[in-house]
């Protein structure tokens, strides 16, 4: 059986980031180290980490003393210096990029519009730019019964949101009667990248196999562009899920991955279905 790999398989520039920051607040063993929830959407890397002594926590307020690193989604404007608490920022420079364009239209008197999921940290943290005020909109369906009618709208994306879906919602808000309305693209480059290539290889495999954390947003993204064209599309964290009967009658499998999915987990898993052959 042929085994195809995606391109852009590995750790995305923002996720590398957080991950060596909190190795190096790690190494210095200088007092307790927590993350704002977990650092990244992979549970393999945030174990390997809480074995060495990186706690998430869900905020700051019992915290008296330590380090904090804030993860590669960010945390909301609130989240403030506190005595006796160092704070690492390991926001991705692109979701950075996103909470101030959402600060100044919120500032500039924009009604604030995400394109995302409420409940994912990114989306939370933009919203709070807001005073909590923003809108999010998840799918179509949403952007149909919206009621801001008059208003002057700023549109933003979640970084890792469909691009399909994106531009969905924004042709419908286009054609509503706002007074002004501003649009960003802000789904970040590496995620457009790996739609693009997935979809292409989801194409031209008898199946294909999505590697990374059930709680990954990009992740889940990927699988779902895989279903657009595909049949046969399984998610999984790691080489334990693999079952040998997924391969029964098919002679290709293509393999992508999350952004937040380490490349030794995706090599165990090529290893694994290498095995097969
Ligand atoms: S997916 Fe994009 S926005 Fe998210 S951490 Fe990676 S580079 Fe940053």
């Amino acid at each position: 059986m042929q085994i195809k790999v995606s391109d852009n398989i590995g750790f995305c520039f923002g996720v590398k980031h957080a991950v060596e920051l909190s190795e190096e607040a790690l190494s210095k063993k200088n007092g307790k180290i927590y993350s704002m929830g977990p650092i990244i959407h992979n549970p393999q890397v945030v174990k390997e980490l809480s074995d060495k002594g990186l706690t998430p926590v869900e905020d700051i307020d019992g915290i008296k003393e330590g380090t904090v690193v804030v993860s590669s989604h960010g945390a909301g404007a609130k989240l403030k210096k506190k005595k006796g608490i160092k704070l690492i920022d390991a926001t991705c420079p692109f979701v950075k990029k996103i909470q101030e364009r959402v600060d100044r239209l919120y500032k500039d008197g924009y009604s604030v519009i995400i394109i995302g999921k409420k409940a994912h940290p990114e989306v939370k943290a933009l919203t709070d730019f807001t005073d909590g005020r923003a809108i999010v909109v998840k799918d179509a369906g949403e952007a149909r019964e919206l009621e801001l009618n008059g208003s002057k709208v700023g549109i933003v994306s979640q970084s890792t949101y469909s691009q399909d879906t994106f531009l969905e919602i924004v042709s419908i808000l286009l054609n509503m009667p706002f007074s002004e309305i501003r649009v960003f693209n802000t789904i970040c480059r590496d995620t457009i990248k790996r739609q693009g290539s997935v979809r292409i290889l989801a194409r031209d495999v008898d199946m294909m196999i999505v590697v990374g954390g059930k709680n990954s947003s990009n992740t889940r993204r990927l699988v779902e562009v895989c279903k657009d064209e595909n049949r046969d599309v399984y998610h999984i964290e790691n080489e334990e899920e693999i079952d040998r009967s997924w391969f029964s009658g098919k002679e290709s499998v293509g393999i992508a991955s999350g952004t937040s999915t380490p490349g030794w987990v995706v090599q165990d898993i090529i290893d694994q279905i290498g095995r097969y052959n």
